[in-house]
């Protein structure tokens, strides 16, 4: 067997070098665990951002996948399949949304929202250049689209022009909305959560405030549920726990636990008044090995009690967490919303994270000063303790 360096070593000429990545080659997963190819063992307090919400080498799951792989894996769009009927089904159910558009990725749902409202609008006024507003540090992926509202300027200073018609306001802030919103409006979309710009909610009256000056002038408000959606905020998609519901939603991440697949989700008005067949499509989503996938995880979502789990686990975390912050003076702050928290340093966690992945613990980082805790939502109180000891000796690492 080659050495894990080897492995890194072939890595770096075959693959492009567009993350620097931990040095670390994965081998499998059990549990809450991940093991390198050494046997190395890592509890993963990461979950492949956000992705492995039932933890790894589930076997009802995996069972779930084996079966639709030795049935019928793709079909395209042109046809209709049993998995991608069900799996639409379900997710009206749990979001109270009314049409289902499956994609690949989460990127792929942004560009599906974003066109979803710009077609809307179109209708509306037969014109076009309507405006998009989106927020300040957000993340909604890397495609050109999802790039054009993405509110990271380092993200999309090469390849600028985007899209075009996208307005940046910040994170509950309601004057800054106000002074982006004009007759070319046709969509405010935001991260309920905010994740990768650096864990940052919204607060409920922010969003109501949003609602509002979206029914008043028939904007469509779009919120991104793909990271702060499934459960992970103790609420099956995190604008539930306002009540704040949305006329567009993406799904992705966590939607087929590790198969690439996600969704974007709209109300009957904007379902009957955008996209029409010939508008959109891809070949790939929706195919019937992904929508096993989304059909099994709902399933054991609701079989496992997954929501309540995450509101007694992640009460014990945010405890753990704020203990921590109480105790270092380099932390700042903890912020973030069930089992998507962060806490702020006065400087970077780039030392503290490798610290705490050589002592076994895998972590992410949400911009430079925050460490991100995106653990499986399976997590037991036991696994923030263990997360704990290993973390706590890492802290003072790159002070
Ligand atoms: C990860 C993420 C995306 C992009 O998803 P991909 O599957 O990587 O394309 C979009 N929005 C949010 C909020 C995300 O966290």
């Amino acid at each position: 067997m080659e050495t894990m360096q080897a492995y890194i070593e072939e890595a770096e000429k075959a693959l492009l070098h567009t993350y620097n990545r931990y040095q670390v080659v994965l081998d499998r997963g059990e549990g809450v665990y991940l093991y390198n190819i050494e046997g190395k063992k890592y509890l993963d307090f990461a979950s492949g951002i956000g992705v492995f919400a039932l933890g790894y080498h589930n076997t009802e799951y995996n069972d779930a996948l084996k079966g639709q792989i030795d049935k019928l894996i793709h079909t395209s769009n042109y046809y209709y399949n049993v998995p991608a009927v069900e799996a639409a089904k379900k997710l009206k159910e749990v979001s109270g949304m009314d049409r289902v558009f499956f994609t690949n990725s989460g990127a792929e749902a942004v560009e599906g929202a974003i066109k979803a409202a710009r077609k809307y609008a179109f209708l509306k006024d037969g014109q076009t250049g309507h405006e998009i507003i989106a927020l300040h540090h957000s993340f909604h992926g890397r495609t050109m689209g999802a790039l054009s509202v993405t509110g990271n300027p380092g993200y999309r200073e090469a390849f600028e022009p985007g899209i075009g018609n996208v307005r940046f306001a910040s994170m509950n802030d309601w004057d800054s909305v106000l002074a982006c919103v004009n007759e070319k409006t046709c969509a405010i979309l935001l991260e309920t959560v905010q994740g990768e710009g650096g864990v940052f909610p919204a607060d409920e009256a922010f969003l109501w405030r949003l609602r509002r000056l979206c029914d008043e002038r028939d904007i469509l408000l779009v919120l991104d549920e793909i990271q702060c959606g499934m459960g992970r905020t103790g609420f099956m998609f995190a604008w539930q726990k306002f009540g704040v519901k949305p006329d567009i939603m993406t799904v992705a991440k966590a939607l087929g636990c590790g198969v690439p697949v996600g969704a974007f989700l709209m109300t009957e008005k904007v379902g009957q008044n955008s996209l029409k067949a010939g508008d959109h499509g891809t070949t790939y989503g929706g195919n019937p090995l992904a929508c096993a996938a989304v059909c099994k995880v709902l399933d054991l979502f609701e079989k496992n009690h997954i929501i309540e789990h995450v509101r007694q686990v992640s009460a014990y975390l945010e405890q753990k967490l704020d203990e921590l912050a109480g105790k270092y003076e380099g932390i700042q702050a903890r912020r973030g919303s069930g089992l998507l928290q962060g806490l702020v340093f006065d400087r970077p966690v780039a030392d503290i994270i490798d610290a705490a992945l050589a002592g076994g613990l895998i972590l992410i980082n949400a911009g430079p000063n925050v460490i991100r805790f995106l653990p499986p939502l399976v997590i037991g109180c036991a696994d923030v303790d263990e997360m704990l000891r290993i973390l706590e000796p890492c802290l003072s690492a790159g002070a």
